[in-house]
């Protein structure tokens, strides 16, 4: 088994993930890069492996319970397990005239898939002596700023399915209790990556930093919280 605290970061080729790795790498823990393109996963590895970083390709599509299944099959050990990988949902999101294969396809991903990884995951991160999860959700699946419209566009996949996100999360919160596992959730800001055309105002790696710091809590730090930056994001 190695000797090194080791991370899983979910959807780690590109975007926030790949700075979540890179950023954790760059503390001294060995990362393991999620990704379900084999080329995409061997390009991201080499990247970081060139950057200095202890970093090793984990075949996983968070969509798959095989995959998942052989990617935890795969691992020695696990300290955190990063849920990055998210999907915004092709087409038109509007309630009224939705098509729930869409929905059906959002969910998939950004909950059933936090959900399957984080069950195949956890009893390598019950062997752990400082067991972290963090999963990353979005300020816009706060109800508090959906009901005051501050949540983005009309969207009935994405936003609701990162407050079903929140509400599963809190389930495991008090599932986990006592366990020592911290579980907490982040929104990375609105960050310039291929999920919103890079439109957002923040760098990747300004996104990363949230769960970067939720990854490596002391063991007297939070869990069951939902953080942007220094702050909390309203329920
Ligand atoms: P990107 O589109 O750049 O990255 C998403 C990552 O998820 C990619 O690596 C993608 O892989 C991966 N992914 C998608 N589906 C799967 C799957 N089934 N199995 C494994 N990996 C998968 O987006 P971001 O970096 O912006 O998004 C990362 C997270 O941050 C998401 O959860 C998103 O909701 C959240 N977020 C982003 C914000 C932003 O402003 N960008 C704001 C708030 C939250 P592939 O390359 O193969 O498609």
């Amino acid at each position: 088994m190695s000797d090194k605290t080791t991370a899983l970061i979910t959807g780690a080729n590109k975007g926030i993930g790949y700075d979540i790795a890179a950023g954790l790498g760059a503390l001294g823990l060995r990362v393991g890069v999620g990704a379900r393109d084999d080329a995409r996963r061997a390009e991201a590895v080499e990247k970081l492996q060139a950057a200095g970083v202890d970093a090793f390709g984990v075949p996983l599509d968070v969509t798959d319970d095989a995959s998942v299944a052989a990617a935890a099959a795969s691992l020695d050990r696990l300290d955190v397990l990063v849920n990055n990988a998210g999907i915004t949902g092709d087409g038109p999101q509007d309630p009224t005239t939705i098509d729930l294969d869409i929905l059906r396809t959002v969910l998939e991903t950004n909950v059933f898939g936090v959900i399957r990884t984080t069950n195949a995951m956890l009893p390598l991160l019950r062997r752990s002596e400082h067991p972290r999860i963090v999963t990353v959700s979005s300020s816009v699946g706060s109800l508090t700023r959906q009901s005051a419209g501050q949540a983005g566009p009309i969207a009935i996949g994405y936003s609701p399915s990162k407050t079903y996100l929140n509400a599963v999360t809190l389930q495991y919160v008090r599932e986990l209790e006592g366990t020592g596992i911290k579980i907490n959730l982040a929104c990375p800001g609105y960050v310039a990556t291929d999920l919103n055309g890079f439109q957002g105002h923040r760098t990747t790696e300004q996104g990363a930093a949230t769960p970067i710091r939720l990854a490596t809590l002391p063991d007297d730090g939070p869990t069951g919280g939902f953080f942007e930056d220094a702050g909390e994001v309203p329920w």
